[in-house]
């Protein structure tokens, strides 16, 4: 069993963003801007966000982070996004999800700016994504690409299982993986919480790939023997050995599941990290005006 390692991986591909970075403004272009909002104080949220400012510090990139609390209206939230849609110095523009029950994620998502989308979350870049023209990949998605690229892990013609069928991550990810190149050219199967025998699809999948949110779901009688897992999900529980009271499960029981695999990802250190770095990757295509000229 190799581990897929998101640590290693993710400190590669920074030094390669921040060397991008540095010779795109030493050839006169701007310093690469993302601004992030934030509405509320919700514990996981203000985590990552915190790790995506950090994560454009370490790469050169500026970052902006704008507040709401709880009780900002939709009208609110979506005239300043209106605002950060037309200011030029802003590259990247996201707002943190999940938002309160009274805001329409949907309307909140429509109303960025589809050069600015760098999570990739508009309409408008998922279809020019499942079409296969140039688009803001979705962040996790795409960080799951990059691990497979950079440890060459084959995919034509592999059977694919993706567990969940969010918009963000398990649609997505089906879609990039059943397309034509690579990584792609594999045989996917999308399944959800009404699938049927589950066991015996996943049992099927060289690659597996898990992003249902329920802790520890596959173990090891789900996997076939040498399937390469990428475990998507993050749950943060409650803890009283770690220092910040919280740690992180994914949904893989992955002591009894790593032995019987080629590869797996760890959580944490896994997709999560790779996650940022693709917003960090986007943001510089938007600066670059890489997919929208
Ligand atoms: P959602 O909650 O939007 O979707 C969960 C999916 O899992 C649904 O499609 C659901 O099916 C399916 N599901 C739930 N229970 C079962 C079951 N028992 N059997 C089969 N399928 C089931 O999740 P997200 O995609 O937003 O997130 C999934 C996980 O990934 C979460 O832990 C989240 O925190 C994590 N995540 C991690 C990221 C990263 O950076 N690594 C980024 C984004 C998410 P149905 O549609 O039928 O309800």
């Amino acid at each position: 069993m190799q581990l897929l390692d998101g640590k290693k991986l993710t400190a590669e591909m920074k030094q390669e963003i921040a060397s991008e970075v540095a010779a795109f403004k030493a050839a006169g272009g701007k310093t690469p801007h993302l601004a992030a909002i934030l509405v509320g104080h919700d514990g996981g949220s203000e985590t990552y966000v915190a790790g995506k400012v950090k994560a454009c510090a370490e790469v050169g990139i500026k970052s902006t982070l704008v507040r709401f609390e709880e009780q900002v209206t939709e009208k609110e939230l979506l005239l300043k996004i209106a605002a950060m849609n037309d200011d030029a110095d802003i590259d990247g523009l996201i707002v943190q999800l999940p938002l309160p029950p009274h805001i329409a994620e949907r309307h909140v998502i429509e109303a960025i700016d589809i050069r600015k989308d760098v999570d990739g979350f508009h309409p408008m870049n998922i279809g020019r994504m499942v079409i296969g023209i140039p688009s803001y990949l979705s962040a996790t998605p795409a960080g799951i690409l990059e691990i497979l690229k950079r440890y060459n892990i084959p995919t034509a013609g592999k059977s694919c299982v993706v567990v969940g069928r969010s918009n963000i991550v398990g649609k997505p990810v089906s879609i990039l993986l059943s397309r034509k190149g690579y990584p792609g050219d594999a045989t996917v199967t999308l399944c959800h919480s009404r699938t049927v025998n589950l066991k015996d699809i996943t049992r099927q999948a060289d690659i597996l790939i898990a992003a249902m949110g329920k802790p520890e779901f596959i173990r090891a009688d789900m996997v076939k023997e040498g399937a390469v897992v990428i475990d998507v999900g993050i749950t943060r529980m409650k803890s009283e050995v770690t220092k910040s009271g919280w740690k992180l499960i994914g949904d893989v029981k992955f002591d009894e599941v790593a032995p019987h695999c080629s590869y797996i990802t760890p959580v944490p250190g896994g997709v999560g990290l790779l996650t940022v770095v693709a917003l960090l990757k986007n943001t510089l295509l938007s600066a670059k005006k890489t997919i929208y000229p």
